[in-house]
């Protein structure tokens, strides 16, 4: 029993016990590897419209320190707590070494409904998290970024009320920033661009053609709409899609444009159509070739895994399949090609990277240099994990998480015990 007792806490920590049997990792290292250096909780009052007062919980934690600062996310949802934070810090860690980026992982929430909230209320605590975390945070420290719930406009919110403290705009102290106030070309397209590029990718080793292919999308914000943008570019049809108001399905394919627009007039996919309306439970297990999960964690568990008819399981979303279904999806390797979420859901903390990088030296670069750098960290990271997939006869999770753990682990043998 820890302070990050939970169900994802416990999924990334069966995670780890298994690589770092597969790696051999001496018992007495584990712990070390596994449990975060840092974890910070702040109680954030702020005013509402009615002149009441509320105090939401907010938290950070700094997975490891020993490669650089921390980077990550950070969540409003009513689902946050130490336990999930924690998580999804230890998943940050392995992307960044996956992805070559010199960071720890961290990753940061509040306990609060942002669609409870109005833009006001939002903005106060949006200011008042990012001021509770001024003493633990900074560009050489802990880069926040954006999650599930916060969003441009919220980055921009941290990046100022932390320079005003500073006396001076500190862009770098945050990522995924409007264009406007010091963000990067790209960022807002990136993770769902970096998916769709990986599952290109994963076609063409199949040789198999995206036009023509169908896909299933289960979230709809910034990156389930990315990833069908791209998708639909490509001619791949968009057969199910849902968020947390909607489920449309229609084996005849879906009207992209047309619920792209919707999403971004209404912010969510309800109201688009009463005909195409489907059970949201049935959605992942319906006949398709690509699969994207790009919504929750623990979506998939081992009896959806068992009843999953897709070709390409794309994880676009942070830790959405269970331990146990990570063992029938092992047993069914030949028919599911999975791209782990490490790998698959790279694609924003890389260009958030190129975002710090192009802030800490005023010096910007225009899309097509973000996106071609993007895509050439990606086909790296995928290589790489194609490798150790044929060499140690593991699955992709193991394989990617196998070279994340080797590399911040060699990091810290070779520093010593501080970091
Ligand atoms: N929240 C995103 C993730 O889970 C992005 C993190 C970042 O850009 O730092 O990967």
């Amino acid at each position: 029993m820890t302070i990050y007792s939970g169900p994802v806490f416990e999924m990334a920590r069966q995670q780890f016990q298994v690589i770092a049997d597969h790696l051999e990792i001496p018992r007495d290292e584990r712990d070390r590897l596994l449990y975060p250096k840092r974890a910070v909780v702040v109680s954030c009052p702020i005013h509402l419209d009615d002149g009441k007062l509320a105090v939401f919980q907010g938290y950070r934690v700094q997975h490891h320190l020993t490669l650089g600062p921390t980077k990550g996310g950070t969540r409003f949802a009513l689902s946050v707590d130490i336990g999930e934070v924690a998580a999804l810090a230890i998943w940050m860690s392995w992307k960044c070494a996956l992805a070559g980026l010199p960071y720890g992982g961290a990753k940061g929430g509040v306990t609060v409904d942002p669609r409870a909230l109005s833009p006001r209320e939002l903005e106060n605590l949006s200011r008042r998290y990012m001021q509770e975390m001024i003493p633990f945070v900074g560009p050489h420290t802990d880069v926040m970024a954006p999650d599930m719930g916060t969003n441009e406009q919220v980055m921009a919110w941290f990046m100022d009320t932390y320079s005003m403290y500073q006396g001076r705009t500190v862009t770098e102290i945050v990522t995924g920033k409007p264009v406007a106030s010091g963000g990067t070309e790209g960022r807002r397209e990136a993770t769902g661009r970096g998916a769709a590029f990986l599952i290109g990718r994963v076609l063409e080793r199949l040789k198999t053609q995206p036009a023509g292919t169908t896909a299933i999308v289960q979230g709809f914000g910034n990156v389930g709409s990315h990833t069908v943008e791209t998708l639909a570019n490509w001619g791949v049809k968009l057969i199910g899609v849902s968020d947390h108001t909607a489920c449309y399905f229609d084996p005849r394919g879906l009207d992209t444009e047309a619920l792209l627009k919707h999403a971004q007039k209404h912010g969510v996919l309800a109201g688009f159509s009463n005909q195409l309306s489907f059970d949201a439970r049935e959605l992942l297990v319906q006949k398709c070739d690509i699969l994207v999960p790009a919504a929750v964690e623990r979506v998939i568990d081992a009896s959806v895994a068992a009843r999953l008819q897709c070709r390409v399981l794309a994880e676009a979303a942070n830790g959405p399949t269970t331990p146990d279904a990570d063992e029938v999806l092992d047993r069914r390797r030949d028919e599911i090609f999975v791209i782990p979420d490490i790998l698959c859901n790279a694609g924003g903390v890389v260009v958030s990277y190129f975002e710090w990088v192009q802030d800490l030296q005023q010096f910007f670069w225009d899309e097509a240099e973000v996106m071609s750098k993007l895509y050439h960290v990606l086909d790296r990271a995928f290589m790489q994990v194609m490798r150790r997939v044929e060499h140690d006869g593991i699955s992709h999770r193991n394989a990617a998480m196998a070279i994340g753990v080797e590399k911040v682990r060699s990091a810290k043998n070779t520093r010593g015990l501080f970091p």
